[in-house]
């Protein structure tokens, strides 16, 4: 296994370059105790068996150094210089070798990277993103101007290279930002999307969806996930945060029925899609804030039996935390990005109504210091509000509460795009 990354220093998205795996995994183990030790006893962290090349996306922005050769690859730390990347250890490979193929093509076609600065240049990124199951592969080539001079050419070059690619989108970013895609797009070849697949479902991916990064791990996290909720069939079931609708469909197989809500409407959409195309009919996705949505339906007097909660990096709010005591699910299963964030969570929400029966990480992020967790909430019974310390976790001891963060730490987030 290739543990050695000669730019790990420049480019930060790797901070565990270097470090045997096992050891990794130790280092998760031990921060995510520290974290969130105080609420239970955290299961030992699921790793990967081969934890290289695992990304199903791959950005790579384009610019020139200053004796003019072309650089693709990854912006350094915190500033907007271009780091030249040959290899990574962490993306798929075969997204890794069409992003080379792209740079060695420009100059034939007198393509010039764009230049932030100066406005001048035509490539500012690509974005190669592929279905592990289905092998689609959809390339996004991000453009400074509208003016693709010999672009159907181009396009037709590198799929002369790559058959294997089944769709090239033409993307338009002409404002000064440091997000990746712009609002305009044209499908040059192909669909426009891939599909892709996780426990049964199919999803379709279009260039702006979110997707998790880690095909293989995410699976594992998706089982454990409905694994903790323990459906009958019998359950309304609410997937809070569902982006394109992934955890509750995979749910939904299981469930009597489920709503989703998501504040993007693109997710949304797709995530309508993908349940009609999968044929599920007792599944539901509304457009909104979930804090709000959840307030609504509690207002409304309606019940959910159980919540699956996966927020952003910065955790969720107390707007939605309070609206899932009043609606009062039997579980809430939490997904988490974040530890930070998920322990301020879990102190106001043991503290309104619920005690933690199990915490487990998942290495979603081999080579990065991130670690996503699931944790089931149980509501706890009016009569027996002890039943947390005394039923829950015999032999652990409660250890120090860690210090609540706002948003989490603000490192580079190569390993979660969450
Ligand atoms: N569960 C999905 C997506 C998780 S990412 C999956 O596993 O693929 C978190 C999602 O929360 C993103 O899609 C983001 O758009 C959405 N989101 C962020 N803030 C939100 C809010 N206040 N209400 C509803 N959704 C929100």
């Amino acid at each position: 296994m290739p543990s050695v990354c000669v730019v790990a220093k420049k480019c930060g998205g790797c901070q565990y370059t270097g470090i045997p795996y096992s050891e990794q995994l130790d280092k998760k183990q031990k921060m995510e105790e520290d974290i969130l030790g105080y609420y239970g006893k955290v299961e030992r962290i699921i790793g990967m068996r081969y934890p290289c090349f695992y990304r199903n996306k791959v950005h790579s922005a384009f610019g020139k150094d200053k004796k003019g050769n072309i650089l693709c690859g990854t912006y350094q730390e915190g500033t907007h210089f271009i780091v030249q990347v040959d290899e990574c250890l962490i993306e798929d490979k075969k997204c890794q070798e069409i992003i080379r193929t792209v740079k060695s093509l420009l100059k034939g076609f007198k393509m010039e990277p764009f230049n932030e600065d100066t406005g001048k240049g035509l490539l500012r990124h690509v974005l190669v993103r592929r279905g592990f199951k289905t092998g689609e592969i959809m390339v996004v080539l991000v453009l400074g101007t509208h003016i693709f001079p010999s672009g159907n050419n181009f396009v037709k070059e590198l799929l002369k290279l790559h058959p294997e690619i089944t769709t090239v989108v033409v993307n338009i970013n002409d404002r000064k930002t440091s997000m990746v895609l712009g609002d305009r797009e044209k499908v040059s070849y192909g669909k426009g999307y891939i599909y892709d697949e996780l426990c049964g479902c199919r999803f379709r991916i279009s260039p702006g969806s979110f997707y998790q990064v880690n095909p293989i791990q995410t699976e594992v996290l998706y089982n454990k996930a409905v694994e903790f909720a323990g459906l009958s069939g019998k359950e309304k079931v609410i997937d809070a945060y569902c982006g394109i609708g992934t955890i509750g469909m995979v749910a939904s197989k299981k469930a009597k029925s489920v709503i989703g809500i998501e504040l993007n409407g693109n997710a949304v959409r797709d995530a309508r899609t993908n349940a009609k195309e999968n044929g599920i009919t007792n599944i539901e996705f509304f457009r909104g804030d979930a804090g709000d949505f959840m307030i609504k339906m509690a207002e409304k007097g309606e019940k959910a039996d159980v919540v699956f909660m996966d927020p952003p990096r910065s955790g969720s709010d107390e707007a939605f935390l309070s609206s899932v005591a009043s609606l009062g699910p039997k579980k809430v299963v939490y997904v988490s990005c974040n530890p930070m964030t998920l322990a301020r969570d879990l102190d106001y929400i043991t503290k309104n109504g619920y005690f933690v029966e199990k915490i487990q990480p998942v290495d979603m992020f081999p080579f990065t210091e991130h670690c996503e967790t699931v944790v089931l909430l149980i509501k706890k019974e009016k009569r027996k509000p002890e039943t947390f310390s005394k039923n829950n976790n015999k032999s652990y001891k409660p250890k120090t509460k860690a210090a609540p963060s706002q948003s989490g730490k603000n490192t580079k987030r190569k390993g979660n795009s969450k």
